[in-house]
């Protein structure tokens, strides 16, 4: 079944769903609600004042609309509810107004005010609501509603039988959870808040199942793996360390030393680099890739973004190629042409170190003889890329690179085997980026500091959480960022707007105009450039920053202070100051992390998905961890019980690696 199949989809809205990444029914199942509201008829006689609360009642006058300014109408009239005459009043809401009158009840949402007999009501709906109703509330785009998205998903439960059901018996059994089956039916449509409770832990522990299962099977496999033991002559590489305009911090000096003993060992490498951005990661990875080309061995390193593959690419081949050392480039925006030449260049040996995105693991990228792996900002990824590239090489060494302080517990978890070297004191002569938490409302200073960075010849990154205007959630985005940016600047300061549905081609040219200083303000959003190195950048704006993590806001702020000028952060929120403060107060990575993992949230059903680390579709690292915990155990019984899978996992598996 096709989405269009779905009573009421047409092509215009299967456009829509796209937009969401939906692409069939089971990822239209699979959408599930963040929130839910809940409408509980109330006595107003006896209900507390000043809380919103559902009440019934019955329309007694003919409703009165009247337009206040253009854009902002008033709906008001008498009703009558339990004993009481109240006033009622309704903004914006004149398409209403036909529907409303003297005799029909309605079901409305809102504040009652005792001494004045009003209700300001922030819902209305048509007909009396007998029992309590769960409404599900979806993350939607515009031109999408909630009602019409919970329609389509109603119009699909019926299929949801042939939604695959990873969990096996014996934990469904152990665990006494939902089959998927009902789990899908209840989140979508619950009856009490405790079906939501129910159907939620089941489809969590799911995700966290799969994610547990592949990461537990990797490292089963990279467990059987002998590895190469690497040849290289160490004054060769001291040499062209000392060689290097700056001395290594003594992190860096502690890590190369490690990375370079495991190359030598005939122990296969596995080990994730760790270090807040600008910590100096990469020339890590750098003289690592020096040592292994050294050996005879030809390198890969695997960015997330095509902008950062080139950044690396450049940085990379200006370091090494004096030493007639032969970078290659590859990404998926590349012609046919270079494309194979390129590979050709490999197969043959001719390229010793190759950079590029996930167009690396591509079926026709083969080389001669691959001995090192490199993958930043691996957290990005999905455990199924990276396992890909493994494979390209006999049994090859890999370095994980991350940004992300990943606090210890639940590191441990996800990288259990892996070893770490940790980066932790960033290069003499970076400046603390001074970080300010302000109101909307406090907006005007921070443009005036904008525009004085812009007149002392810098430059500014504004980030925004998303790209359309969203009906649903009231955050900012980068298209309105930039028509209010271009005002308030009078369309003298050059701005320009990147986010990750822009071609590649397009957005590497943004992104040049913004490197050369052409372009003076960017504006984004964060799911692309996490790296990027505009050294002239010295000031960051995050709007709605109560949207993120502070891990993650901590990382955004890392694009600015990336040379000895002071840099600025602000993060512009009407809420959630205290968390936020920990970042005016801290430039320290791990410290928070911590923070941020102590401060998790409850309460907010299902979080905030698209900042985050790993995609899941419902659970959450941070909150949900005791499951993930569970899961970790299970599937490792799971797998020591089960030598032989049932084709389900196998099919799951299979995309982590090539290996049967
Ligand atoms: P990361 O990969 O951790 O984000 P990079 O390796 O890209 O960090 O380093 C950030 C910047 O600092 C780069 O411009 C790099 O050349 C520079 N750098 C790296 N190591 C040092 C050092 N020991 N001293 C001075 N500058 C350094
Ligand atoms: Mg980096």
């Amino acid at each position: 079944m096709e989405l269009v199949d779905i009573k009421g989809v047409g092509q215009k809205s299967e456009v829509l769903l796209n937009k969401l990444n939906i692409y069939n029914v089971e990822d239209l199942l699979e959408f599930y609600p963040y929130r839910y509201n809940i409408y509980k008829p109330v006595d107003l006689e006896t209900s507390e004042e000043n809380t919103s609360v559902t009440i019934n009642a019955l329309i007694e006058s003919t409703p009165k609309l009247s337009y206040i300014k253009r854009n902002f109408n008033r709906l008001s009239f008498k009703a009558l509810t339990s004993n009481l005459l109240i006033n009622v009043t309704i903004f914006n809401r004149a398409f209403l107004y036909k529907n409303l009158e003297v005799g029909k009840n309605i079901m409305l949402v809102g504040k009652y005010n005792k001494q004045k007999n009003t209700f300001v009501a922030s819902e209305l709906k048509l007909g009396i609501l007998t029992e309590p109703k769960i409404e599900p509330v979806y993350h939607i785009i515009k031109g999408l509603k909630n009602n019409q998205l919970s329609t389509y998903i109603e119009h699909a439960l019926p299929e949801r039988k042939n939604v695959t059901d990873y969990i096996p018996k014996e934990i469904v059994e152990k665990y006494n959870f939902l089959s998927k089956e009902e789990a899908i039916k209840m989140i979508h449509k619950p009856q009490t808040i405790n079906q939501i409770k129910q159907a939620k832990i089941r489809l969590i522990y799911e995700e966290f199942f799969i994610f547990m299962l592949k990461i537990n099977y990797l490292k089963n496999k990279n467990k059987e793996i002998e590895g190469t033991k690497k040849i290289f002559d160490v004054k060769k590489i001291e040499n062209f360390i000392k060689k290097l305009p700056f001395a290594l911090t003594k992190d860096q000096e502690i890590a190369v030393e490690e990375c370079l003993k495991d190359l030598k060992s005939n122990k296969k490498m596995n080990r994730l680099l760790q270090g807040d951005v600008g910590s100096g990661k990469t020339m890590v990875a750098t003289i690592t890739m020096y040592a292994n080309t050294v050996s005879g061995y030809q390198s890969a390193l695997m960015a997330p973004t095509e902008i950062l593959a080139r950044q690396h690419y450049e940085t990379i081949k200006n370091t090494l190629e004096p030493n007639q050392i032969h970078v290659g480039l590859l990404v998926g925006s590349q012609k046919k042409s270079e494309h194979k030449e390129i590979i050709e260049q490999l197969s043959k040996g001719e390229i010793d170190i190759l950079i590029g995105t996930h167009a690396l693991i591509s079926e026709d990228v083969a080389f001669k003889n691959l001995g090192l792996v490199i993958t930043d900002e691996q957290h990005r990824f999905g455990v199924n890329q990276r396992g890909n590239l493994q494979n390209k090489g006999v049994s090859p060494d890999t370095i994980y690179m991350s940004a992300t302080p990943i606090p210890r517990t639940y590191a441990l978890t996800i990288y259990q085997d892996m070893d770490t070297s940790i980066i932790k004191t960033k290069p003499n002569g970076r400046k603390e980026i001074k970080t300010f938490v302000k109101k909307e409302s406090e907006l005007k200073d921070v443009l005036l500091n904008i525009l004085e960075e812009i007149k002392k010849g810098h430059q500014v990154y504004v980030v925004a959480p998303s790209i359309e205007e969203n009906e649903e959630r009231n955050v900012r985005d980068v298209n309105n960022l930039k028509s209010s940016f271009s005002t308030a600047f009078q369309n003298k300061v050059p701005i320009e707007v990147l986010h990750g549905k822009i071609k590649p081609k397009e957005k590497e040219s943004i992104m040049n105009r913004f490197q050369t200083g052409k372009t003076k303000i960017l504006i984004a959003t964060t799911v692309i450039e996490v790296g990027v190195d505009v050294k002239n950048a010295t000031t960051i704006v995050i709007f709605n920053a109560e949207m993120f993590g502070l891990a993650t806001l901590h990382q955004l702020r890392g694009r600015v202070g990336r040379n000895d000028l002071d840099s600025y952060c602000y993060l512009i929120s009407d809420y959630d100051s205290e968390r936020l403060k920990v970042l005016e107060n801290s430039n320290d990575g791990f410290y928070i992390s911590e923070q941020d993992f102590l401060m998790r949230r409850e309460g907010d059903l299902f979080g905030t998905k698209q900042s985050g680390d790993m995609v899941f579709k419902i659970a959450d690292l941070k909150n949900d961890f005791k499951i993930l915990l569970q899961a970790k155990e299970d599937t490792k019984i799971f797998l020591e019980k089960n030598k032989a899978l049932e084709e389900k996992y196998k099919e799951i598996l299979q995309s982590i690696t090539n290996i049967d």
